[in-house]
């Protein structure tokens, strides 16, 4: 079977095997993972090591501070305007899609004001906004953009800059849910970045925030303090009980990307493959079609829909049958989505082009 699912996403299969091997007893403790003390020996060995390899893997610099919490990402829509605006000013947002927009609406419904800096609404989201159409507010606190838009399958190609219409920059801020750790990235870039674990990390649950040291001290006072950076960063992320099984099975996720794939500039090569191939698929295709801006389609998540969408169900159904799981688009969107993180193998893509060809040709 291939699974496709947006995320929960497929893990790689070696890191559910090892994880099945080391569930009863973990190197001999005589426990498993799930059973120990967050703050005794073992458990904080792996906490270590999960995070120095996340480091090297990122090439993360020794000025930003890596936060494994807890809530999902859609809690730092929350938790990121408390930790940004304690000196005042109003968020700035890239409006280019349904998770973009949930940040928009977390940050208004509870700071009230905040600037849309520019939107593909009129677009209708198949393109993202280019750098010269990006206008802070001159209050600008921060600026906030979803790197991949996981339902509507549109990826920035660019780190766009965060500038007041002063010249002051601002710290940049992004939600890298499903793009994080699909290629390099130069975090230096970036002020926060933060994801949740369920698509290229680990299980749910999960979220990943990096955050540059000299953020820590922009807070305001009133916030609960699991949502603080700061305090989370200084109890090296146990001011309460971590999510300690997630926590060493990102561990081991990051272990595979390092040892099994050979880094993330190899990954990047693999993802480019995979998407191109799919892509390609789709446009050499009468039945199937993709609306996305060339330079914007998501090399994670491909959505197409059928020039007959009578024929989803039975696309679907068949399939299933055929071992490729999880391919329904979002209910938002309808359509089709097959979602390729990291831990899809190129052997899948073959299977759905071939699947798709001949689902074409039989159907079509
Ligand atoms: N941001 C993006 C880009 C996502 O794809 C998702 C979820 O799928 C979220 C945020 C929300 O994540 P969570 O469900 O962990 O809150």
């Amino acid at each position: 079977h291939y699974n496709f699912c947006a995320g929960p996403a497929a893990l790689p299969t070696t890191v559910l095997e090892r994880a099945r091997d080391e569930l009863l007893d973990y190197h001999g403790s005589g426990v498993s993972v799930m059973e120990m003390s967050h703050r005794g020996e073992a458990f904080v060995s792996i906490a270590e090591r999960a995070e120095a390899d996340l480091r090297e893997l990122l090439a993360i610099p020794d000025n930003y501070r890596v936060l494994f919490t807890q809530g999902g990402a859609s809690l730092q829509f929350a938790a990121l305007p408390y930790n940004l605006l304690g000196a005042g000013g109003r968020a700035n947002f890239l409006h280019t899609g349904i998770w973009g927009k949930k940040a928009i609406s977390e940050a208004r419904h509870l700071f009230g004001d905040v600037h849309v800096a520019a939107s593909s609404e009129e677009n209708g989201h198949s393109a993202v906004p280019r750098q010269e159409d990006i206008v802070l507010s001159e209050d600008a606190a921060y600026l906030h953009y979803t790197a991949n838009e996981t339902i509507g399958g549109l990826e920035f190609d660019y780190i766009p800059e965060a500038i007041r219409p002063d010249g002051t920059p601002v710290p940049l801020v992004c939600d890298m849910s499903s793009t994080i750790l699909s290629g390099p990235l130069d975090v230096s870039r970036f002020g926060v970045i933060y994801a949740g674990a369920q698509k290229n990390i680990g299980p749910a649950g999960l979220v990943m925030v990096i955050v540059r040291d000299d953020l820590l001290d922009q807070a305001r006072d009133d916030m609960p303090t699991l949502f603080s950076y700061k305090a989370l960063s200084e109890a090296g992320s146990m001011v309460n009980t971590p999510a300690t099984y997630s926590w060493y099975l990102a561990g081991l996720v990051f272990n595979w990307l390092k040892g099994g794939i050979g880094g993330l500039t190899a990954m990047d090569a693999i993802n480019s493959r995979k998407a191109a191939r799919l892509y390609a698929a789709i446009d050499d295709s009468a039945l199937y079609a993709n609306p996305i801006t060339l330079r914007n389609r998501s090399r994670m998540n491909v959505p197409f829909v059928l020039a007959d969408p009578r024929l989803d169900s039975l696309f679907l159904e068949e399939a299933e049958a055929a071992g490729l799981l999880n391919l329904k688009g979002h209910r938002s969107v309808g359509g089709m989505r097959a979602s390729l993180y990291n831990a899809v193998p190129e052997a899948a893509v073959a299977a759905l082009i071939d699947f798709m060809a001949d689902f074409e040709k039989r159907r079509g």
